[in-house]
């Protein structure tokens, strides 16, 4: 991969951490994803699991697998995913986030992380930046987050945010494969926001209707506006993975890409 290309940003549901295995939906799409956009030098990752009081960055050479999640199938647990950190870069975030962040090596690799890259770039050959999210920021410094890790973009650096629009666990019905009415209402609004560009929309979600059963707690839609922050107004944006499961749970994934060569 040329350094001289503008990496994308990725915002990508992760959904159930049972997506990472087996044959489903999201997995396909994460695999088809890696092929299409190659190898970058180093991804930057926001997970909605690495939820802090603050604004953190993993500054370690290494980045230990973390299995956040508890009561799934022993085949879960066996997936291995260790990508090495990129200290120098790490660096380079916080240099970028001015004051806004600090070091912080206390995590590791989580499933919203490991469960999308051991499929996109399965031989855990990238190295991975993890950086927290801030839960106690408020929607405009998330989107300044993002906005200040733009020019990494520009130095190799692909930003992959993961969490999920809409994010219930308390509605969560395991035998449905669509999202309840109120659920896709909520993503449809953000989608057509973003593809017309209006991020006004995605940052003032408390305007729209059914948001709090869309947004219980915030971890898992921070990331959104973090990648939005990050992207261009002249980026293309691509939807993927556009469905709602489990009732209560938005798969709907955004890729940000600049043609242009500089
Ligand atoms: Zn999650």
């Amino acid at each position: 991969m040329g350094e001289n290309k503008i990496m994308p940003v990725i915002f990508s549901g992760h959904g159930s951490p049972m997506n990472a295995i087996g044959k489903n939906r999201a997995r396909g799409s994460w695999k088809k994803m890696g092929e299409k956009l190659g190898k970058p030098k180093v991804i930057i990752a926001i997970s909605a699991h690495w939820a802090t009081q603050g604004l953190y960055v993993r500054t370690a050479a290494d980045n230990p697998q973390v299995y956040d999640m508890y009561g799934f199938p022993n085949e879960l647990y066996e997936v291995q995913y260790t990508p090495v950190g990129f200290p120098e870069y790490a660096g380079r975030v916080i240099e970028l986030l001015d004051g806004m962040a600090e070091e912080k090596n206390d995590w590791g690799i989580d499933h919203g992380v490991w469960s999308i890259l051991s499929n996109m770039y399965p031989d855990a050959d990238v190295p991975v930046v993890c950086v927290s999210t801030d839960t106690a920021a408020d929607p405009a410094a998330q989107f300044e987050t993002g906005k200040r890790l733009r020019t990494l973009r520009e130095e190799g650096a692909m930003i992959l945010a993961s969490g999920n629009i809409v994010h219930n666990l308390s509605m969560v019905n395991w035998d449905m494969d669509t999202g309840y009415s109120w659920a896709d209402v909520f993503d449809e609004t953000i989608k057509d926001a973003i593809r017309s560009k209006n991020f006004t929309v995605p940052l003032e979600y408390e305007k729209i209707e059914g948001w709090r059963k869309a947004i219980p707690t915030n971890e898992h839609y921070y990331p959104l506006l973090v990648a939005l922050g990050a992207a261009d107004r002249d980026d293309t944006v691509t939807v993927w993975n556009d469905y709602r499961e489990l009732g209560s749970m938005s798969m709907t994934s955004y890729l940000f890409e600049e043609g242009r060569r500089i």
